[in-house]
């Protein structure tokens, strides 16, 4: 027809906090169906149900990326519904900065399994689906920790680099397939809340004064997926004016 629907029916993960949860609020807003996922359901349901009375078309599951199954249910629930997946937006991570030498392996496997395998998870969920309906648009959060490395962030980044790496062979190998990676520099939110070592801790403490508000993100990926279909905005740098 020519009249086009432009609500898109939109897979979140990590929509519990900061960035997830301001890409939430904008896009419900804006109309769109919503199937929001993270681990606190709490949470999660506080937000569906605040966006739900406002008019908001959102569905909440817990999910973990580092399942892939758990992708798979949230991706099979929202092509049930409508018959077609529009968008996933793979924001979904964890950022435990410490230095090499405190050998937190646990933390370091930790920041793999979800900012790298959970994405390629949330990808492996969508890309048959996406390719079969011959459109959609992935959106991976990564960092402009993606193109340059800091004192204690080294496997930070290197997960943020494999998310621009995966994100620009996706591009590669689809034509029908949106792919945006989105780069914030700092934001406010709870990322840092989980820092453990107590050097890295502080030197996030500090550059949180020049975070962005979430909803700049926001706005960032809601501009990526507003584009027409034949449109890859392929990335996106957002950070305060602020910033080094
Ligand atoms: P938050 O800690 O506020 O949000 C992270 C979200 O990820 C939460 O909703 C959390 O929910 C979810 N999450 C963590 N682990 C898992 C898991 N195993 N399975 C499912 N969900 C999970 O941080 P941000 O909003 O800042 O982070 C969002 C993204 O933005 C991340 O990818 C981060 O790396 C990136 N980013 C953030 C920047 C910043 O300065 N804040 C800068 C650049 C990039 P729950 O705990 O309920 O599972």
């Amino acid at each position: 027809s020519t009249i086009r629907d432009t609500a898109k029916v939109i897979v979140l993960t990590g929509a519990s906090s900061g960035i997830g949860e301001a890409t939430a609020r904008h896009l419900a807003w804006q109309g769109h169906h919503l199937y929001i996922g993270a681990r606190r359901w709490d949470r999660l349901t506080a937000l569906r149900d605040e966006l739900r009375a406002e008019g908001g078309h959102v569905e909440a599951m817990v999910l973990d990326v580092t399942r892939q199954e758990d992708l798979q249910t949230i991706v099979t629930q929202a092509r049930a519904t409508h018959g077609r997946v529009d968008v996933l937006i793979n924001n979904a991570g964890v950022m435990p900065l410490s230095p090499l030498a405190a050998l937190k392996i646990e933390e370091w496997n930790r920041t793999l399994d979800v900012n790298v395998r959970g994405v390629l998870h949330g990808i492996a969920a969508v890309l048959p689906v996406m390719q079969a309906q011959g459109h959609g648009h992935i959106v991976n959060i990564a960092s402009v920790g993606a193109r340059q490395v800091w004192q204690s962030s080294a496997v930070y980044c290197a997960s943020k680099f494999a998310v621009r790496a995966i994100s620009d062979g996706l591009r590669q190998e689809t034509d029908a397939i949106r792919v945006t990676l989105v780069s914030p520099g700092v934001v406010e939110s709870e990322l840092a809340d989980h820092i453990t070592d107590d050097t890295a801790r502080a030197a996030m403490r500090e550059f949180r004064r020049i975070a962005l508000p979430p909803h700049a993100v926001a706005q960032a990926i809601a501009y990526a997926i507003a584009q027409p279909d034949s449109v890859d905005v392929s990335e996106l740098i957002v950070r305060s004016t602020a910033s080094p």
